[in-house]
């Protein structure tokens, strides 16, 4: 990747006023007053290129277990931004289209791959607000490997009743709905009105809004959402369920309505299991504030694949099952997505380490909260091996990655807990996460975004640090030696990087057991060692996210 291939927001440094330690304050005044006269990155913003504006969907669907089948439409309604003669929409080539109209009369269309080209003639009314209907029908691409691989979920309960999910995360919801298929899009509505055989129930995003037996054979679930939503997170879950019911109290005393859909013969099971879910809450509402989607309440549904955040109806399938740290992964991992990736969302999936990186980083965080600060740092050591430094992190704007490695989440994890060790003021930083979730909640962020962001909050310009962290494969290496000279020992150290701005704030025993921070950076400085006992020098250990490497000064 190129650097100038990445377009990082340079913000204007201010004066900063860290409320303790004087003579961090200092270094930290001289180190960033340098670098944010040094440093301006390409200001120029990326255009989401969206071309349609207050979207909503009507789905319909029926659904026919035995032939893997689906038939069913979708009214796709929405605010043209530049009209033009076409209009492009996402189905998979696999489904068949019916027909189409736009504002009730029929329309030409043509397919290429996956893209839906309507051509809109002279005779076609353009309205404020356009109606796109498509009607359709077939067998949806089945995963092969859920929820990494795209498509259906067929399967089977222990008892052969059908178990059905959907996980298109990689793909996009276009392999098994008529879309505008972008991440950078998102409907502000979407309603999902599912017809499933009998004995059967449909569980999708938002509320239940209606149900009831159609009489021939199938029963109607109609479900909607109010709030935006991804288009890989809308989805259906179909099964023998049985509906828990639960309620969470807010820290401001308000009701939160929680809904476990399990299979029926799992239900004792789930509402034991399911009970952290309220800790759960009240970590990530301390630390990001309320969950997002109050009016329509949390869910939990069983699904026969492992995990996924459906925005209000997280996939859970990990067979109730707590890890060595106490709590079920797939609960707290999909469920901290509903703040990022549900709320907050990556503009594209070059973006995606903003998903996954915070996601990841609130699971330490839920560690923190249950078992304090030492037990989260075993945590974070536990992900720590798992990062692979292949490649760098963040892709260039536009290209549709499949990430091999997990560094966007391992990684990722470790870049945030790297930034709350340098801005080493844990007020600050949790102030500035929790501000961070205020300001871009319902929104569609970019990596400029974040890096804007934080420095803003924090007083900090970190675009040499996301920037270090994110476009480049390799992390900081700090370089030191220890020289003995005239009866004394000398520090002498650096901070290796791509960007020669970098400097960090670093703990490192420059006295005997006691941790004092220096800024490295790129030239080499010194500083007396007032131990002879080489031994005895380490780096604050599990704090950060770089290389340290002996090397000989002279
Ligand atoms: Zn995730």
């Amino acid at each position: 990747m190129q650097l100038d291939l990445i377009k990082f927001i340079s913000i204007v440094c201010k004066s900063i006023c860290f409320s303790r330690g004087l003579s961090l304050i200092v270094g930290i005044l001289l180190l960033f007053s340098t670098v944010s006269a040094k440093h301006r990155l390409n200001r120029k913003s990326i255009q989401l290129n969206a071309e349609v504006d207050s979207l909503s969907y009507a789905i319909q669907l029926r659904i026919f277990p035995e032939q893997k089948r689906l038939q069913g439409s979708n009214k796709m309604v929405f605010k043209p931004i530049h009209p033009k003669n076409t209009i492009e929409f996402q189905l998979h080539a696999n489904l068949n289209i019916d027909s189409i109209t736009l504002n009730r009369q029929h329309i030409n269309y043509s397919r290429s791959s996956d893209n839906v080209i309507l051509q809109v003639l002279k005779t076609h009314k353009r309205m404020q607000f356009d109606t796109v209907m498509v009607y359709y029908n077939g067998n949806p691409i089945v995963s092969k490997n859920p929820p990494w691989q795209p498509g259906f979920v067929w399967s089977k309960d222990s008892l052969g009743f059908p178990f059905i999910g959907l996980a298109c995360e990689s793909e996009g919801a276009n392999c098994w709905l008529p879309c505008f298929d972008a991440w950078n899009i998102e409907p502000l509505q979407v309603k999902l009105t599912i017809d499933v055989p009998e004995g059967l129930t449909a569980v999708a995003n938002g509320q239940l809004i209606g149900s009831g037996n159609l009489n021939d054979g199938f029963h109607r679930f109609v479900w909607q959402t109010h709030y935006p939503i991804n288009h890989y997170g809308i989805t259906l879950n179909i099964g023998k369920y049985t509906h828990l019911s639960d309620r969470y109290t807010r820290m401001d005393k308000a009701q939160l309505q929680l809904n476990y859909y399990v299979l029926s013969y799992h239900a004792q099971q789930a509402a034991r299991h399911f009970e952290q879910v309220k800790p759960m809450m009240r970590c990530f509402e301390k630390f990001l504030g309320e969950y997002p989607f109050s009016n329509e309440g949390y869910k939990l549904v069983e699904t026969p694949y492992w995990g996924m955040e459906h925005q209000t109806c997280v996939a859970y399938g990990n067979g109730f099952k707590n890890n060595e740290f106490g709590f079920d992964f797939i609960i707290i991992h999909e469920s901290a997505h509903e703040w990022f990736a549900n709320s907050i969302t990556a503009q594209s999936r070059s973006d995606m380490w903003i998903h996954e990186s915070f996601t990841t980083y609130m699971e330490s965080l839920f560690v923190e909260c249950m078992a304090g600060p030492e037990r989260a740092k075993t945590y974070l050591l536990n992900q720590y091996p798992k990062i692979q430094n292949q490649r760098p992190i963040l892709e260039t704007f536009g290209i549709n990655r499949q990430y091999k490695d997990n560094d966007i989440y391992y990684k990722g994890a470790w870049i945030l807990h790297t930034l709350r060790n340098c801005i080493d003021n844990d007020t600050l930083w949790f102030n500035a996460l929790f501000d961070f979730h205020q300001t871009f909640k319902y929104q569609i962020i970019r990596t400029e975004d974040v890096v804007d962001f934080f420095s803003a909050r924090c007083r900090i310009e970190l675009a040499p640090f996301f920037n270090s962290y994110l476009c480049s494969k390799n992390v900081p290496v700090l370089e030191y030696d220890i020289i003995h000279k005239n009866g004394l020992n000398e520090l002498h150290f650096r901070l290796k990087s791509n960007q020669k701005e970098l400097e960090m704030p670093i703990k490192m025993t420059l006295g005997k057991n006691r941790f004092e921070t220096i800024i490295a950076g790129p030239e080499w400085q010194l500083t007396d060692l007032p131990y002879t006992d080489e031994s005895l020098f380490q780096v604050k250990p599990a704090s950060y996210l770089i290389e340290i490497k002996r090397r000989k000064r002279f």
